[in-house]
């Protein structure tokens, strides 16, 4: 039998005692915004098409999430600073807001069930989803590709270690414009964004956060019109 080079998606095999560890790399690792995550506030940074980004927060500092193009979508992932196991999660979060997508208005909370931030603005109709797993290897593994696919638990992974952080999990995302519908028999549509170009949220943190966004590589399914574009963020002065 001819021997092969495995990756470790390829196995499934668990080498770490974690989840936090990418499967494999790409320019996320290497373009943090600064060697902390620290924003210049007012400055508008971009998140490149199938890239990650992470920046820190401060308690009562707003954040705004553009979608220059209207069509992409933006996985979000909120973590405590000072304790990064400490998350924003929407198992908690859709239990605290007895909603499935949040609104204007609505806290968003953490695994220990207290508001991490909340979503104060949403100039676009409001359809996100909080139910889809990030986009991870194993997924385009099954989808049949072959070799590395860009993909947004690693884009997490990558822009934390860029910045010389480490989560141990990637928590469900806040998937900012994907349109995923649940129909009234409880079955779901992987549909294009509904927003228009220039939509944006904002977030106000409620603590010390670090935020992680991913624009979402998926090119298969036609989640982001079947063309990955890039996404960008503000820490408003
Ligand atoms: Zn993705």
């Amino acid at each position: 039998m001819t021997a092969t080079t495995h990756s470790p998606a390829e196995t499934h095999s668990h080498t770490h005692d974690d989840n936090g560890s990418a499967l494999g790399e790409n320019a996320t690792l290497h373009e943090p915004i600064s060697p902390d995550g620290t924003p210049e506030p007012g400055r508008t940074y971009t998140v490149p098409a199938r890239c990650g980004r992470a920046v820190r927060v401060k308690a009562g500092q707003t954040i705004r999430i553009a979608n220059p193009h209207g069509t992409q979508v933006c996985d979000t992932w909120i973590f405590n600073a000072a304790h990064l196991n400490e998350f924003l999660s929407f198992e908690h979060t859709r239990a605290y807001i007895d909603r499935v997508i949040p609104r204007p208005g609505d806290p968003l909370v953490t695994n220990q069930r207290r508001p991490i931030a909340e979503l104060t603005a949403d100039t676009s109709p409001g359809v996100h989803d909080t139910l889809i797993a990030a986009c991870d290897l194993y997924r385009y593994r099954n989808f049949g590709v072959a070799g590395y696919h860009d993909n947004c638990a690693d884009n997490m992974r990558l822009a934390l270690k860029a910045i010389g952080l480490r989560a141990r999990e990637v928590p469900q995302p806040f998937n900012l414009w994907m349109n995923i519908p649940v129909k009234p028999d409880y079955s779901i549509e992987w549909l294009p964004a509904v927003s228009k170009a220039g939509d944006y949220v904002d977030i106000k943190a409620a603590m010390d956060c670090v935020f992680v966004f991913s624009a979402c590589p998926q090119d298969i399914v036609p989640i982001n019109a079947l063309h990955p574009v890039e996404v960008e963020f503000t820490v408003l002065a």
